[in-house]
Order: C-alpha cells, then sequence, then structure tokens
C-alpha cells in the first residue's frame, strides 16, 4: 500500500489502514531518522535489544521505554538534558546513501544540501512555561515548521474556518506553541490573522480596541484571558456581530466556561457563537482542534493528524496500552519531526472518553478523534488539611466546578498556609466575582455544598471582588498566563508536602491545550 495515503488522504482512512500504515511509517521513521542521528535513542534501542524491525504493529510500540517530563529535566550532571533529544545528522551517513546520491546526480549537489539544511538544522523553538523548573526548549528545523503550518491549516479546517473570515489571536507572544501554531496555521491556511500578543502585550483596552476595529468572525486565545475580555466588552457594550466562533487553548476547557463564554457573545451580539478547544503541548510540536458541534449537540472531540504522530491512551499505573474507547493517560510518538525528538512522551494528560476510529458523527471525516474530557495530573495537589498527613485534591475537579457553578464569573482558588506560618496546616481560600443578585450568604453555602459534593472538602474562606479586583489578582495584562490556581505556601523545613508531580503551572500555555 502506498505509504503516502496516510498523508494525501489523512482524513478519510479507516482503521486498520490507519494502524498498518503508522506502523510502516514508525519503521521508516526510526530506521532512517531517528536511530541514525539520535544518540539517545540509538543507546536506548541497544540496551533493550531493540531495532527498527521490532515494531512491526502499532501494539509494538509498549516495548518501547517511556519519556516523561523528569527525563527533560536539568541536573547538575546534565545541565542540558533536552539536548540529549535533539536529532543530529551525520554528514557521512547522509552523504552515502542511495538516495541521496541519486538526488544528487539529478538535481545537483549544492540543492541537496540545501534540502538537508532545510530537513536538519534548528532554526526556531518553542518552550515548555515551567515556572517551578527551567522552561525546556523544543526545537524545531523547517521542515518542522511546515508541519507546524501543516498541522495548524488541518486545525483550522477542522474548526469550521473559511478563508474570507477575520481571526484574532489572543494567545500570549512568547516562545509558547499556542501563539505560533495559530501564526503558523493562520498562514498556512490562507486566512487573514491579527495577532494582539494577548494582555501583557496590549492590555485588555488594546485588544479591545482592535476587535471593536476588525470585527473578527473568530478569536482564538486562553479562555480565562478570552473570559477577562469579552467580560469587558459587554460592560462598554461594543458588539462583534460577526462573532461566530471562539477557539480556545493553552488551559483545559470545562463546559462551564464555554457556556459562559457563550452567553458573554451572545451579549456583544453574536449569533449562536460555538465554543471549541484545541489540545497540544510543546513536546508534541503541534497542536489538534475539536469539531464543533451543531447548536447544542456535544462536539466531535479532537481530530489527529495520523500522518504526524501516534497517540496511545495507557493505563497509568501499569503502562499497559488500553483498547480503543477507554480513558486514561495519553503517550504521544511523533512520525515526522526533526529537531528535538521525544518518543512515547507520557503527557500527565487525561482523556476521560479515549481514543476512536470511527467516523465523526458531526463531520463525517474519519481520523483518529480524542473524545471526552482532558485534564491534568499536574493539577493534583497535595494540601495538608491537618498536621498528620497530606491529601490529594484533584483541582481538575474543582475547576469544573466553579466553571459551571452559576452567579460567578472568574475566580482564583489560593493555597496558603494558616496565619502564613510554614509550620501549620493548608488553608483554601477562593476569590470569585459575583455576577448578579444573588445573596452572598446564600453563594457561599452553594458553592461549599459543591466543593464538598465533588471533593469532600470546602473552602477555609470565600471572599468577594468586583470584576476590576478579579483581573488584577488573576494577573491579567500583568502575566503571560492568567493565574486560576496559585499556590502561596511557603515551604520550609520539617513541613515541607511531598512534591506534587509537577506545579500546574507547568503545563499551562501548552496546552493549547492548546493551541488554537
Ligand atoms: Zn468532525
Amino acid at each position: 500500500m502506498n505509504p503516502k495515503l496516510l498523508t494525501t488522504r489523512w482524513q478519510e482512512l479507516p482503521e486498520q489502514v490507519i494502524r498498518r500504515l503508522q506502523t510502516e511509517k514508525l519503521r521508516h521513521y526510526l530506521r532512517q531518522v531517528v536511530l541514525p542521528f539520535s544518540a539517545r535513542y540509538r543507546e536506548l534501542f541497544q540496551q533493550h535489544g531493540l531495532s527498527a524491525d521490532s515494531i512491526r504493529s502499532l501494539e509494538d510500540l509498549q516495548r518501547l521505554p517511556f519519556s516523561s517530563k523528569t527525563d527533560l529535566l536539568n541536573s547538575p550532571e546534565h545541565p542540558q538534558r533536552v539536548r540529549d533529544f535533539l536529532l543530529i545528522p551525520d554528514p557521512n551517513v547522509l552523504a552515502r546513501r542511495p538516495a541521496t546520491v541519486l538526488r544528487a546526480l539529478c538535481q545537483g549537489r549544492g540543492r541537496v544540501r540545501r534540502q538537508f539544511e532545510a530537513e536538519y538544522r534548528p532554526i526556531f523553538m518553542t518552550s515548555t512555561t515551567g515556572r517551578s523548573t527551567d522552561p525546556i526548549p523544543f526545537l524545531f528545523t523547517q521542515h518542522d515548521i511546515d508541519n507546524l503550518g501543516r498541522a495548524g491549516k488541518r486545525l483550522f479546517e477542522i474548526c469550521g474556518a473559511q478563508r474570507e473570515m477575520r481571526l484574532m489571536n489572543l494567545f500570549p507572544y512568547a516562545p509558547h506553541l499556542a501563539f505560533w501554531q495559530t501564526h503558523y496555521g493562520g498562514a498556512a491556511f490562507g486566512v487573514f490573522t491579527a495577532s494582539t500578543g494577548g494582555g501583557k502585550v496590549m492590555g485588555t483596552d488594546g485588544n479591545l480596541r482592535l476587535m471593536s476595529k476588525i470585527k473578527p468572525d473568530v478569536i482564538i486565545g486562553m479562555p480565562t484571558f478570552i473570559y477577562h475580555v469579552l467580560h469587558q466588552a459587554v460592560e462598554q457594550e461594543l458588539r462583534l456581530e460577526n462573532l461566530r466562533r471562539i477557539v480556545l487553548g493553552g488551559e483545559k476547557v470545562p463546559d462551564g466556561m464555554r457556556r459562559k463564554l457563550a452567553q458573554l457573545a451572545g451579549k456583544l451580539g453574536a449569533v449562536e457563537a460555538d465554543v471549541v478547544a484545541t489540545y497540544g503541548f510543546t513536546e508534541a510540536k503541534m497542536a489538534w482542534g475539536e469539531c464543533p458541534g451543531a447548536g447544542d449537540e456535544a462536539p466531535g472531540g479532537y481530530h489527529l493528524y495520523p500522518d504526524l504522530g501516534i497517540f496511545e491512551v495507557i493505563n497509568p499505573k501499569t503502562g499497559e496500552i488500553l483498547p480503543p474507547g477507554h480513558s486514561g493517560e495519553l503517550v504521544f510518538t511523533p512520525l515526522d519531526a526533526r529537531g528535538t525528538v521525544v518518543l512515547r512522551y507520557r503527557t500527565g494528560d487525561f482523556i476521560d472518553g479515549g481514543l476512536v476510529y470511527e467516523p465523526c458523527p458531526r463531520c463525517g471525516r474519519k481520523t483518529p478523534r480524542l473524545v471526552g474530557n482532558i485534564s491534568r495530573s499536574s493539577e493534583v495537589k497535595e494540601m495538608r488539611l491537618d498536621k498528620i498527613k497530606g491529601t490529594l485534591v484533584d483541582f481538575n475537579q474543582l475547576e469544573h466546578v466553579l466553571d459551571d457553578a452559576e452567579h460567578i464569573g472568574a475566580w482564583q482558588l489560593e493555597l496558603r498556609k494558616r496565619n502564613d506560618d510554614p509550620l501549620e496546616i493548608d488553608e483554601l481560600v477562593l476569590h470569585v466575582h459575583k455576577t448578579d443578585g444573588i445573596r452572598e450568604e446564600k453563594l457561599v453555602r452553594d458553592l461549599n455544598n459543591c466543593f464538598v459534593a465533588k471533593t469532600e472538602i470546602h473552602p477555609n474562606r470565600i471572599v468577594f471582588h468586583d470584576a476590576d479586583e478579579m483581573r488584577e489578582l488573576q494577573g491579567v495584562g500583568v502575566q503571560l498566563k492568567e493565574q486560576k490556581i496559585v499556590d502561596n505556601r511557603k515551604m520550609s523545613g520539617a513541613d515541607k508536602a511531598p512534591e506534587p508531580p509537577a506545579a500546574a503551572s507547568d503545563r499551562a500555555s501548552e496546552s493549547m491545550e492548546v493551541a488554537v
């Protein structure tokens, strides 16, 4: 079977064909690109007695060890650890290949040299957003930038963009995937895209001024920032009648947040604006978009690009690959990356509907899809609610509770030490903006009940703020990313709690969880 089908007919192939072509492509990628030019993977394959030919089916991926964020973190012994994952081509190996010789004869040596440069020389980077750790840079070659554009173009198609639309990209201007995925995707798709750089570059007012001039059909950005921008637009009585789609990335997107954004769009004059999410992360060097549902229909899941990478859903405890349709942790292996390459990357993200291959019920495309909600293991935090032991609290659930709650807009959860004493127990303070006339006592009671029902804990205090105070608390226009969960516990000495899997902020902007 022609391996190019995976690219030329990426949205039309049945499951068995996808799996067979992905296996062939992975084997070829390992043999021609990864093993010859990645010292780390050459060594790792040798240690495990593996070669490219060990991969006879996608199930054989199980034989390759996982990678995770820990493998990429620097240490005093390894100050530049991520460099181990960079492909460094050996010119002699490339020159000896029959295909190279043939191309040099037909096209000339100079042209072949330029093609190799474009394929392997790093010229661009994005990085993770780590606050507790150094950001980890991922390098792109021209080949990767072409794939970033290709992924972005497809993402725009999936999300229903049309060339005559006007888009505004509100992601923060930074070496983060979300901003650049949107930029390169817009250029590859051929649609007008104004990138504001987000709140820190132009401020909320600057974004609003541009928005009222451009009258965008689509706005793309992080949910918390877009919420603030649209809320302020409503306060200023702006009209955005053309707005028909809000595309979210950089954070996960609880259903309640979708509903609140759609309501705000309605108040701005938009008729049935829909809200779609995207998912992506630095290590994949691309993002995927959700197929919008019509009206009250649920969205059709994140549509994947079978020629650019393989997703597995695994049991996070045993590491075993789960069958289609099962919830589990997402693991990603690229199929065409150059520059920085990480195989079988454990994202720490959980999908509750799993990976499926049936044609999309919304658009009919046949691509592998991730269905359901995505949550983060990094948002499970250890809290010391008494002096004896820590309790694990899943902030993913709290986020859903708060975004779903009626009568409140922006919110922030603050973890702190009682009396700011590092030896004291932890406290949870909820800051909220009340959006209507409900009595504070009743809202406090309702919120406490919701918390206890979902998580068995409740905030120690609930503090009410107006919209301006919430903007300040969340750092709108000051921080690259708005802060919904802040950890103000100063750890010291004996009371230092064990490290959670990773700080929530570490994965923030990556998720176009992302992008676009
Ligand atoms: Zn679809």
